[in-house]
């Protein structure tokens, strides 16, 4: 058996606790199945994001006429699109494996755990005091062998479809349907119920709704009834709500239905490690499992499943394990965005959150249309949302959506981990008439509502 300080399972962001362990002269072991640099940078956020690029351009000349322009695509080259962004893919295994020093011991297969301590990796047994599980979580398999899931589309092989169907209604359905259907692949979304990213504020949700339908063929309160691939077509029997049925085909089906952890290749049951009904990795406020010494990070965990809590998650063990010092972790604030068109970026609660959880709160909401560059946009429907504390100005949710959302809701990001107090949008000097003074107007309407909230 081989025996290492350090044992870190599923080499995504967690490699780089790998390779900072292995700097600090740590004999660390790392176990990985697939690709280094995990879904992230293969098969997820950056490819994905790297595909958005050529939608929002596409986009832009598609709707040149709001700016009396009058433009159209000639030509787009897919095979090209799909051939940059798989160069992309290819690079980042190898530039991962190469972060690594000698200290760093590469096992490639799955590692499943013999007891607490062992790891199994291809017949070989490795321990360690302390062992990382950052195993991650792979797409739901889709209902027919032939039709695609995120993962199969990372790398994207052989000649592009001219049609797909897409299945599912979370931000990676939406991402991907914008994509193809952006750079002119006949795409149709299929929507379980009535509702896009249903779990997005509900005012922000339903403007989204409404502008991404002005581009996208959805079909909402539809499933698939049964599915055939016959002449390289998917035939699909589709159902609705009302009990009627359709039929509808294309030359590709991708099911993006929701994720599930990767934690059943790992034989939990040999240890004393637990589990949530959903098979995610029970943790506590050390990011500690049921085992001293075993801990858990990113996406296994099944609490925040994003990149950056991920990444957070991996520094914060890594100070741990190489500084001696535990300390408890909590994340102040979980922001996200959804980068489609329209863009959508949210931190803290929902107005659904805050009334289920029964809390006193004053929401200000406006468009965007007071900034001279937001009226460059030549868009009615941006805006902004806040969710404040009426008896602190402390601000408990705010939602954007709206051309560079993401990027805007980091001035608030800043605010709400500095001193959380939604007067400080006021105070501030903005760059006139830079896109962020379209935060103004919903801020000014906050401070109002709590000061008379205040004065009752
Ligand atoms: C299409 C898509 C788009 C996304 N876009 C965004 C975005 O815009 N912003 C954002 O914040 N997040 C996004 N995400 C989510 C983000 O990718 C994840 O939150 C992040 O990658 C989680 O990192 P991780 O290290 O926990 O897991 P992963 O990166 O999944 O790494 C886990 C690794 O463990 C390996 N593994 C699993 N089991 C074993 C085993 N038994 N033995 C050995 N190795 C094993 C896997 O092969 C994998 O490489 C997106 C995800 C997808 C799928």
């Amino acid at each position: 058996m081989k025996t290492f300080d350090i044992i870190v399972i599923g080499a995504g962001r967690a490699s780089n606790l790998a390779k900072n362990a292995g700097k600090a002269g740590k004999k660390v072991a790392i176990v990985e199945k697939a690709a280094f640099g995990g879904t992230c940078p293969n098969k997820g956020c950056v490819p994905s994001k790297l595909l958005i690029g050529y939608a929002h351009v596409a986009r832009a000349i598609e709707e040149s006429s709001r700016h009396f322009i009058d433009a159209q695509i000639n030509h787009i080259d897919v095979a090209k699109i799909f051939e940059e962004t798989n160069k992309h893919i290819e690079s980042v295994d190898p530039a991962y494996r190469r972060k690594f020093n000698e200290n760093v011991e590469i096992f490639e297969g799955v590692a499943s755990f013999v007891s607490n301590y062992v790891v199994e990796v291809n017949g070989e047994q490795l321990t360690a005091p302390k062992i990382v599980i950052a195993t991650g979580t792979r797409p739901k398999k889709p209902e027919h062998e032939r039709a695609w899931t995120s993962d199969d589309i990372f790398p994207l092989l052989g000649t592009p479809p001219k049609s797909i169907t897409i299945v599912g209604s979370g931000f990676i359905a939406c991402e991907l349907t914008n994509f193809f259907d952006a750079i002119g692949i006949e795409t149709k979304m299929l929507v379980r119920s009535q509702k896009l990213l249903s779990n997005e504020d509900r005012e922000i949700g339903t403007i989204f709704k409404e502008e991404f339908s002005k581009n996208i063929d959805i079909a909402f309160d539809t499933s698939i009834e049964r599915v055939a691939y016959v002449d390289n077509m998917f035939q699909m029997n589709l159902v609705h709500k009302d009990g009627t049925t359709s039929t509808h085909q294309s030359e590709a089906l991708l099911y993006a239905t929701g994720r599930v952890p990767n934690t059943d290749t790992l034989h939990l049951e040999n240890t004393d490690i637990k589990t949530t009904a959903r098979g995610f990795i029970e943790r506590d406020g050390y990011f500690e499992t049921a085992v001293k010494g075993v801990y858990v990070v990113g996406d296994a965990s099944g609490e925040n499943m994003l990149q950056h809590a991920a990444a957070a998650e991996v520094n914060h063990v890594q100070k741990v394990l190489l500084n001696g010092k535990a300390q408890k972790h909590t994340f102040k604030y979980m922001p996200h965005a959804v980068f489609t068109d329209p863009e959508i970026a949210s931190v803290g609660l929902t107005e659904q959150q805050a009334e289920e959880l029964g809390l006193e709160y004053v929401t200000s909401s406006s468009g965007w249309l007071a900034s001279a560059k937001a009226q460059s946009l030549r868009l009615k429907y941006p805006r902004t949302k806040f969710l404040i504390d009426p008896k602190s100005y402390k601000i408990l949710g705010c939602h954007m959506v709206g051309p560079e959302s993401s990027s805007m809701m980091h001035q608030v990001l800043a605010i709400m981990h500095l001193d959380n107090d939604v007067r400080h949008l006021k105070e501030m000097l903005y760059i006139h008439p830079a896109l962020n003074e379209a935060l103004l107007p919903a801020a000014v309407k906050a401070i109002g509502k709590v000061r008379a909230s205040l004065q009752k």
